[in-house]
């Protein structure tokens, strides 16, 4: 690879060199053609994941976080769980993590709202504390449906948390990625990679991230094809 492809690389990871190889008016189409059938259902979700009280978290949060982008998406990209940015905001990675996972997915031609965005949790844990398994355990239902109704063709885990809960595994985030793997409910391909926060953490490691996200492309193509 040359430098300069290789800068760019680095460029399109911050958002920089901005570049889209998706058709945007096809996946509009699809998108609205998919919405029409399941507009219940979420409304339905959505309400109940806004009065949920199924674990402690709820005493603690300023609102729900249920998820955001396309609920037709061919893309969905699941975290962890809440910040305090998404907590008062009520979106999906809206903080300094969320701007570089904007950023990487720009990266790989994907506008943020082409795809789905959610977590394992809905609700924030104090002091972002990872989630505990029966907050887990509470919370799964709804990510199950969420992903039934979008049922994406591909699906970005990032972070651990992430990565082995939807895939009911403990394998270190380090052995996952580069790795295939399937949501086993609805056979989907998962992709595994590092988590944006500590991507903020640990710059270095972003050339491992690109390779994650080019991984996922690759798929996705093949998928298309
Ligand atoms: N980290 C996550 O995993 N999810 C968010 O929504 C924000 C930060």
């Amino acid at each position: 690879m040359s430098l300069s492809q290789r800068q760019q690389e680095y460029l399109q990871l911050l958002g920089i060199n901005v570049w889209v190889s998706r058709d945007a008016v096809a996946v509009a189409e699809t998108a609205s053609a998919k919405n029409q059938s399941g507009a219940d259902d979420w409304s339905q979700l959505c309400e109940q994941v806004s009065g949920c009280r199924q674990c402690p978290l709820h005493q603690g949060r300023t609102q729900t976080v249920f998820g955001t982008g396309n609920q037709a998406a061919d893309w969905m990209v699941i975290g962890e769980a809440p910040g305090a940015e998404e907590d008062r905001q009520g979106e999906p990675f809206v903080g300094r993590a969320g701007k570089l996972l904007t950023s990487m997915l720009f990266a790989i031609g994907l506008q943020r709202q082409q795809v789905y965005i959610a977590n394992i949790l809905k609700c924030r844990p104090p002091n972002n504390r990872d989630p505990a398994p029966e907050e887990v355990t509470a919370c799964g239902d709804y990510l199950r449906r969420q992903i039934s109704l979008v049922r994406p063709k591909i699906i970005l885990a990032v972070g651990r948390i992430a990565a082995q809960n939807l895939l009911k595994i403990d394998t270190p985030i380090g052995k996952m990625r580069g790795q295939s793997y399937r949501y086993a409910e609805l056979d989907i391909p998962v992709v595994v990679t590092y988590h944006p926060a500590y991507l903020l953490r640990s710059p270095r490691e972003k050339r491992k991230a690109w390779e994650d996200l080019q991984t996922a492309m690759r798929l996705y193509s093949e998928i298309c094809a």
